[in-house]
């Protein structure tokens, strides 16, 4: 088998392709080459061309060709990149103290009550990790010692991780990657093609179907796992509600309801939590990427009592989880969406760039639907069709577009044929207003 025949199984969403001719300049280049010749042979880069980063401040990554990109795709450093209340925090921690979790220490303790204070009062306790993919791995591991049942749903293009076990939930990583034991995948929530009011009714049966499923092989539930807001599937947000009819569904089943709040938490929706917009309390949530700017912490959040069965019967002790650096960080990244107000600002400078992103798109007929949260938001892009057949190469000839004009963002979905768009929260109006005159000028040029 070739490279390009194994890679033409991998499902990525604006992957650089090495065989494509592209020519770089020399000192992309050179990188390129050294960094082939030592890096596992996993990693994916993104754009046709690649981007050589040497800094960020803010909403800003300088290029090593010295250009300026405006980042309108970075979620990880959510209070914007280099914050210096970050590098503040986590510099004089590591310059105090730095262990684990089985000594006491006031800072992980005021830093949870802060956390969890901002949770709907059933959900009382938190378990620190350092990725996305540990919480999820917990959290599959709390689920089925609670419920004593092993089956787990998820959505058709889900990502929840890199372990064994996240991976195994994770079909949006192609199919080379094996999907877990009992896990059954329920069709990805199409909104674009899906009147508002039979998305939520749709999805329950979906979930019902799934259940029947699972009880019938003897797994039963142990929970349904789903993004808050379906990020791989996409990015689906409206209604706001859908989700709910799920939650009563999966506790029927006798299984738990586990928010990924990896990709939308912390304020990126316009409200602190993305599960919040559909008015549901899960029984686990889990957290990730922004909760530190940066540095690795994750956390599983629930309410005590569905975390009874695995706390009482097995240990957990994750050396670098929750230690006092990342706890450090943590508290920064909360001070600041606190203190400069991040979580409305997401909401009204998502709502105006939203508003401008439907107006453009009203403008070309490959625009079937503008869609998104706060700073989450998608463009997609479909023909003239009955079907509105997904418009994957536009996607990727505009993303490449916006990168060549110095604005970085990318494609999602199934199909990929949606914008991706969820810039760090300080995002500015101004930032907006400059993200829809390029992407005008690409529009009008790539699109018809
Ligand atoms: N869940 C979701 C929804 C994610 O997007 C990701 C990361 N892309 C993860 C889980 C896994 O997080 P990590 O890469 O930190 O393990």
């Amino acid at each position: 088998m070739t490279d390009t025949q194994a890679n033409a199984g991998i499902h990525m969403a604006n992957g650089f392709d090495p065989s494509s001719g592209v020519e770089l300049d020399p000192a992309s280049a050179a990188l390129l080459e050294r960094r082939d010749r030592v890096l596992g042979p996993s990693y994916r880069l993104f754009y046709r061309e690649p981007v050589a980063i040497e800094s960020a401040q803010g909403v800003w990554l300088r290029g090593l060709d010295g250009r300026e990109y405006l980042d309108a795709y970075n979620n990880v450093p959510a209070i914007g990149h280099s914050h210096p209340a970050v590098t503040a925090a986590v510099s004089a921690q590591l310059a105090k103290l730095n262990t684990h979790t089985r000594y006491l220490a006031e800072p992980i303790v005021s830093y949870s009550e802060r956390l969890l204070a901002k949770f709907p009062d059933a959900l009382d306790r938190v378990t620190y990790a350092c990725t996305g993919s540990e919480a999820i791995d917990l959290a599959i591991r709390t689920a089925r010692y609670q419920t004593g049942k092993q089956g787990f749903i998820i959505s058709e293009h889900a990502y929840h991780g890199t372990t064994v076990a996240a991976a195994g939930l994770s079909p949006s990583l192609g199919p080379n990657n094996p999907l877990g034991e009992h896990v059954v995948t329920i069709p990805s929530i199409d909104t674009a093609r899906t009147p508002a009011d039979e998305v939520a009714p749709k999805l329950l049966a979906s979930v019902e179907a799934a259940i029947a499923q699972l009880n019938e092989s003897g797994a039963g539930v142990a929970g349904v796992i789903l993004d808050s807001i379906l990020s791989s599937d996409g990015v689906q947000s409206d209604p706001t509600g859908f989700l709910a009819p799920v939650v009563d569904a999966v506790h029927r089943a006798g299984g738990l309801y586990i928010a990924d709040e990896v990709q939308p938490g912390f304020g990126r929706t316009g409200t602190w939590w993305g599960f919040e917009r559909h008015g549901i309390v899960p029984d686990l949530v889990i957290l990730g990427k922004p909760m530190g700017n940066g540095v690795p912490i994750s956390a599983l959040v629930g309410s005590a009592a569905a975390q009874e069965a695995f706390g009482s019967q097995v240990r957990y002790f994750n050396t670098f989880g929750g230690n006092p650096v990342s706890i450090a960080a943590a508290t920064a990244v909360l001070d600041v969406i606190e203190r400069d107000g991040l979580v409305d600002h997401a909401a009204s400078v998502g709502g105006e760039l939203l508003a401008g992103l439907r107006e453009l798109g009203s403008r070309f007929d490959s625009v079937i639907d503008v869609r998104g949260a706060g700073l989450f938001l998608a463009v997609e892009f479909g023909a003239d069709d009955e079907e509105r057949t997904p418009d994957a190469d536009l996607a990727t000839r505009v993303v490449n577009g916006m990168r060549e004009e110095g604005i970085l963002i990318s494609a999602s979905g199934p199909a990929a044929a949606a914008l991706k768009i969820r810039p760090p929260l300080p995002f500015t109006s101004a930032n907006g207003a400059q993200l829809l005159e390029t992407l005008e000028r690409v529009l009008t040029r790539e699109a018809r």
